[in-house]
């Protein structure tokens, strides 16, 4: 289906070709016209299915078809759970209505960063504001910024928004929105507290479904999963570094104080690292975050807190260094590769105690990964199967004893 199909305005398409856009992607085709013609729209799509150009396209062509007030009034609200996310976005509205012949104006409002600029850049008013939910508020305080005209709510990622914590200052906000208005809810995962959020908000909302196994299939991702022990992984992390001369790769560990580990022990064989994770600031996040995208840096190490809906353009390699907590955290993670059809390479370390956990994720997935085993970094903590007369329990390390016994049984 050609985006022409869509009902898209000629500089949005002539902006979408720019980008090397040839097709809509499954959540834009459901998406663009329902938005257009002004339903609310309920989806169920993750970060790298295209969601973004999916809100942001039909909803520029719906603000650009009234010539500007002056000031404006806020006629289009965007919500999001986090700093980079939030810019990003910006980034995308700058990049997909450049051709416009009306200049829209959007802001971006982030905490964070000083607020007295966000009330400078909201003198005269902005079309369009893309936000956080508490700085937003605080702007709404201090008088920078009415909600009373917003005609269109998006809502991203608002499983994330939930699980932060938002859920009083969204209250405060719904509150201080006009009734009649267009809501478009995002949202990865569909936890109760979204659903009902859902209820409350949507009227009559299409529904719009992009299975994640869909999402694993579409995209181009070689998934390696490859045994080692845990001590071994920073060493084998290097060593494939090093064989296949990954320039960009994203290592995911499970802490803040994991990521700082990792970095540093990576840093000390000098390849140059970067991190990324709650404790930092957001400029420290920003610096990051630059410095990975310029490929200063050779290897980002983030959490998954920090790295959700992260959009890095050629990022081949993805590796979980420790595995993700679930399904859909893995998803998240192998997404942040192979985007829009470039090829990429997952790679997950899974080792005695974790091995059980992972084939938990591949039947969540309807995956079975073969087993890689690299040479020198063979794992000797090795799981047992089930059902060994002499084995002990599945998924158990090996006791020191074990080991010596086997040690001493091998010499
Ligand atoms: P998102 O899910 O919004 O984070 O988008 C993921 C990536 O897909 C971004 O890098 C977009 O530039 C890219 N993208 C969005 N729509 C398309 C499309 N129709 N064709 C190819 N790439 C796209």
């Amino acid at each position: 289906m050609p985006f022409a199909s869509l009902g898209l305005c000629q500089p949005l398409q002539a902006a979408v070709a720019e980008q090397g856009y040839t097709e809509p992607t499954p959540v834009q085709a459901a998406a663009i016209s329902s938005i257009l013609r002004g339903e609310d729209v309920w989806a169920c799509a993750q970060t790298g299915s295209g969601k973004t150009a999916a809100f942001v396209l039909p909803l520029l062509q719906l603000l650009a078809a009234q010539a500007p007030e002056s000031p404006r009034p806020l006629r289009a609200l965007i919500l999001v759970p986090t700093h980079e996310l939030a810019l990003q976005i910006g980034r995308t509205i700058d990049l997909l209505g450049r051709l416009l012949p009306v200049r829209l104006k959007t802001v971006v409002a982030v905490g964070g960063v000083s607020i007295n600029v966000q009330m400078l850049a909201l003198r005269g008013g902005a079309d369009l504001v893309v936000a956080t939910p508490g700085r937003l508020l605080d702007l709404v305080d201090h008088n920078a910024l009415h909600l009373s005209a917003v005609e269109h709510l998006v809502l991203d990622e608002a499983d994330r928004m939930l699980s932060l914590g938002f859920s009083d200052e969204l209250a405060r906000i719904l509150a201080l929105l006009p009734g009649r208005r267009q809501n478009l809810l995002f949202s990865a995962t569909f936890p109760p507290a979204v659903r009902t959020l859902a209820q409350d908000l949507l009227r009559d909302p299409t529904r719009i479904e992009i299975a994640p196994s869909t999402l694993l299939a579409e995209t181009v991702i070689e998934q390696r999963v490859i045994e080692v022990d845990v001590g071994q992984r920073t060493p084998l992390l290097r060593h494939l570094l090093q064989v296949h001369g990954w320039t960009r790769v994203l290592v995911f560990v499970a802490s803040r104080y994991g990521a700082d580990h990792v970095a540093s022990k990576l840093e000390r064989t000098g390849i140059a690292v970067a991190r990324l994770h709650g404790d930092l600031s957001h400029g420290a996040r920003m610096n990051a975050l630059a410095d990975f995208a310029a490929s200063r840096v050779r290897v980002l190490v983030a959490t998954d807190v920090a790295a959700r809906g992260l959009d890095i353009a050629q990022l081949p390699v993805v590796v979980n260094y420790d595995l993700p907590r679930s399904a859909v955290d893995y998803l998240h993670r192998v997404g942040r590769t192979g985007r829009a059809g470039e090829t990429g390479v997952a790679v997950s370390f899974v080792s005695a105690d974790t091995d059980a956990h992972f084939r938990l994720i591949e039947k969540r997935h309807h995956l079975s990964l073969e087993r890689e085993r690299i040479e020198g970094f063979e794992p000797t903590e090795l799981t047992v199967p089930a059902g060994d007369p002499h084995g002990g329990v599945k998924g158990k390390r090996m006791s020191k004893k074990d080991k010596l016994r086997q040690g001493q049984a091998k010499a």
